[in-house]
């Protein structure tokens, strides 16, 4: 795998392949690699001839007090991984190349309504500095089809619903969440995570799973579903087993609109702190 960090040897490289009439699927990350990630890669070869990673750790989708600076950055094991995986190209840009102005003069993308709540709103900006990102790495790799997590459930929709209203030609495709057998969804931030709190952890999942069951029971005896009050008794039990719930409720699985009565495609979108890790997950649940 060759690893380039300057925007010409990156555009050099596509556009021989462009050149040679192969296509190319693209992965997106911030680095500190992990089964989920190279999941994305495994996918990734799929659906094109050419599999381009990038890692950047974007300065842009972090708050003023979020701690980017203490972000795990593991380039030498991650580039052996990605290479274990079959990557063809790794792209690993300077923050200066990707932002030469400076974040303030930065054009940016910015897409409204499902970037508003959850973690849009308990993150102010953040969905805006993936949305740009994303946009500008797009535009520099120019790929045919892109891999995202379901892990990050909103930013899919985020990055879905720009491909469309800007009418990107590249196909989205999202790619099932990779867990420990605990059931607690890998991340890189797992890695704050003392031993006492991995412990702990697992009980953001399944909690969640204990509430898909009772929106499935409730749809299956045809009672009328309270979804806050099972989501205020879901996130009860997890703040019970020592994490902190930031936010945990039933939605439409594409809107992400609260869940009415009628919907039968959810989704339970969560986050929750445990010591100084702010976890997310999501489940899916499929009524009819
Ligand atoms: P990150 O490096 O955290 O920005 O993540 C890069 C990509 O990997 C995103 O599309 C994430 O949704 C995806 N990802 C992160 N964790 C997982 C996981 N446990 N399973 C599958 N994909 C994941």
């Amino acid at each position: 795998m060759e690893t380039v960090s300057k925007i010409n040897e990156l555009r050099e490289q596509v556009k021989a392949w462009r050149q040679q009439g192969l296509t190319i699927a693209f992965v997106p990350t911030m680095g500190n690699l992990h089964a989920g990630h190279i999941s994305l890669v495994t996918e990734a070869h799929k659906h094109a001839d050419k599999v381009v990673a990038s890692i950047f750790v974007n300065p842009m989708q972090f708050g003023v007090n979020e701690d980017i600076e203490n972000y795990p950055r593991t380039m030498a094991d991650d580039q052996q991984k990605l290479t274990a995986a079959g990557t063809d190209l790794l792209f690993t840009p300077k923050p200066d190349i990707i932002y030469p102005k400076g974040l303030a003069k930065q054009s940016f993308v910015e897409v409204p309504n499902i970037s508003d709540g959850y973690c849009g709103e308990s993150r102010p900006g953040h969905f805006r500095g993936v949305a740009t990102i994303v946009c500008k790495l797009f535009n520099l790799v120019q790929p045919d089809v892109a891999c995202f997590g379901l892990k990050d459930y909103q930013q899919v929709q985020v990055i879905q619903i720009m491909v469309e209203d800007l009418s990107m030609p590249i196909k989205i495709i999202p790619v099932a969440t990779i867990r420990e057998e605990s059931g607690l969804a890998l991340s890189s931030r797992n890695g704050y995570l003392t031993a006492e709190e991995k412990a702990t952890a697992p009980a953001l999942y399944k909690s969640l799973q204990w509430l898909a069951e009772q929106i499935r029971a409730g749809y299956a005896q045809q009672d009328s579903i309270d979804f806050i009050g099972l989501a205020k008794q879901a996130a009860k039990t997890i703040n019970d087993a020592g994490l902190h719930t930031d936010y945990l409720h039933v939605c439409h699985a594409q809107t992400l609109q609260p869940a009415s009565e009628d919907d039968t495609q959810l989704v339970i979108l969560a986050a929750a702190h445990c010591g100084k890790a702010r976890l997310i997950d999501n489940l899916q649940v499929n009524l009819a």
